[in-house]
């Protein structure tokens, strides 16, 4: 049995009365989940041994089923309910899998769709032998419009969860409650989940199905010790006042990871928050939710360098930098694509690697990312990063967030940039330009700004620079 289950069942055990799960009015104990999960993935052993299906938003059936598939030893692959039906398909073929666990009613031909509840109906078959060694499967967005799917193995997992719980502030917790906000089909989530069930805490779950409900995110916050978010979300969280240490006292650790955090950001937070730890994690799907983090210092606040992502010596994984480029080698790195060869992996000394595309280096023993090697264009002639654009705009007061969109042409040809900043009304676009023109050179200052009073957010909680595309195009 996997480690991290003897850990849910020693709380179980010592602590059964305990919240697991928070969502809403609904709270699932420890006792009710290890006793319901044991039974489900019992029953699961006897339906088959391909990977599960888990559906739903973030109903108690969610978790309890993730738990259900560790017992049995059967994959589980979540989706959320704003996957559309023919993703929701693919991913079923893909995966093979015979058995959707839906905690909401989804109509999907060709497999068994059932609640947790009514695995009862495999309890006369054999229990199936199984030598499965993954533990989830999280499907990405692939470049070629077909979603991608990253097995991450039991070793992975563990191997993350082990290195998690060593993290400053995290690490002296007890019985604290977890934010949760991402959905469970983001790889985000593994860090709140898996934190807080080994850990002996309560999650506590944002629905965020539809629009953001701000009422129940900071009913959520309110009592909640750690929040681990997308610094968007972050950055949604802060436009609201009153989300400060008077209000939010028990907060003691943020936790983002998935996306740059912006440094202006990070400084509100903790100037809001003078005492609360920032911990900014850094890493791929690929490579089981986070393989580095660093605790945010309001000295790395002061001047204009880039923020690190994450302290070397303390990494889940090995870190390396080949031609600009962040390597990452051994534990946290998953097998390779589901069928698919994949050239972002590869094996050297016998040790399993991954291209993350991010371009990077490394610093005085931390990690810092500068962009992502796609993110990388030719205007004009000119080689780009975006990403130094965006870090510009991001140094000028008043801007909040900003993504660079490149125009292209049928051809490929880049023909113009567009800068999306996130800022106050009172900021003009011909300011952001007049600023962008004193530290960048002329062919690098976005020929149109647009100011928004907040940057459009995918389902993940990242910033949809999808939709910023389209918006170029209006
Ligand atoms: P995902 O697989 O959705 O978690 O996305 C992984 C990608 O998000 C990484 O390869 C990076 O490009 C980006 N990313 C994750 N964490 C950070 C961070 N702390 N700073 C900058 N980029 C990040």
């Amino acid at each position: 049995m996997m480690k991290l289950l003897l850990k849910l069942e020693q709380t179980a055990l010592q602590t059964p009365d305990r919240p697991a799960y928070i969502v809403g009015t609904q709270t699932v104990t420890y006792g009710e989940l290890v006793s319901l999960a044991k039974r489900d993935g019992a029953l699961l052993r006897r339906e088959g041994t391909s990977p599960v299906i888990v559906y739903g938003h973030k109903e108690p059936a969610v978790v309890r089923a993730i738990v259900a598939c560790l017992y049995a030893g059967r994959a589980y692959v979540p989706v959320d309910v704003c996957v559309p039906a023919e993703r929701l398909q693919n991913i079923i073929r893909q995966t093979g899998a015979s058995l959707v666990l839906a905690a909401r009613p989804v109509c999907v031909p060709g497999v068994t769709v059932l609640s947790p509840d009514g695995l009862e109906c495999f309890s006369d078959r054999e229990p199936q032998p199984n030598g499965n060694r993954i533990a989830y499967m999280i499907f990405t967005s692939g470049s070629t419009g077909v979603p991608k799917g990253v097995p991450v193995s039991c070793e992975n997992l563990e191997n993350f969860v082990r290195w998690e719980q060593t993290l400053p502030c995290l690490n002296g917790l007890q019985a604290a409650t977890v934010c949760n906000q991402a959905r469970f089909h983001f790889d985000l989530s593994v860090a709140d989940l898996y934190y807080a069930l080994c850990g002996g805490h309560t999650l506590a779950a944002v629905r965020t199905e539809n629009s953001l409900d701000f009422a129940e995110i900071f009913r959520v916050l309110k009592k909640s010790d750690v929040a681990v978010m997308t610094p968007t979300f972050l950055r949604l969280c802060l436009t609201e006042r009153d989300f400060n240490t008077e209000n939010y006292p028990k907060l003691s650790c943020v936790y983002v990871c998935g996306e740059p955090l912006p440094k202006p950001a990070a400084k509100t937070l903790l100037e809001r928050f003078p005492r609360l730890c920032l911990l900014n994690a850094y890493g791929p799907t690929e490579a089981t939710s986070a393989v580095c983090a660093v605790r945010i210092t309001k000295e790395m606040l002061r001047d204009d360098a880039p923020l690190p992502v994450g302290e070397l010596s303390a990494a889940a994984t090995e870190i390396f930098i080949e031609n600009g480029e962040v390597i990452l080698k051994g534990k946290s790195v998953c097998g390779g694509y589901l069928h698919a060869d994949g050239d972002a992996f590869f094996v050297r000394d016998g040790e399993q690697c991954y291209r993350t595309g991010d371009l990077g280096y490394t610093q005085n023993g931390m990690l810092y990312v500068s962009g992502r090697r796609d993110g990388q264009i030719k205007y004009m002639g000119y080689r780009i990063e975006l990403g130094e654009i965006e870090n510009a705009a991001l140094r000028l007061p008043g801007v909040r967030a900003c993504a660079v969109v490149p125009q292209t042409a049928p051809d490929g040809t880049v023909r113009a940039i567009t800068a999306f900043a996130e800022a106050d009304a009172f900021l003009s676009p011909d300011a952001v330009q007049t600023a962008l023109r004193r530290t960048l050179p002329s062919y690098m200052v976005p020929k149109t700004v647009r100011i928004l009073p907040s940057l459009p957010v995918t389902a993940n909680g990242k910033t949809d620079r999808k939709e910023l595309q389209k918006q170029c195009r209006t």
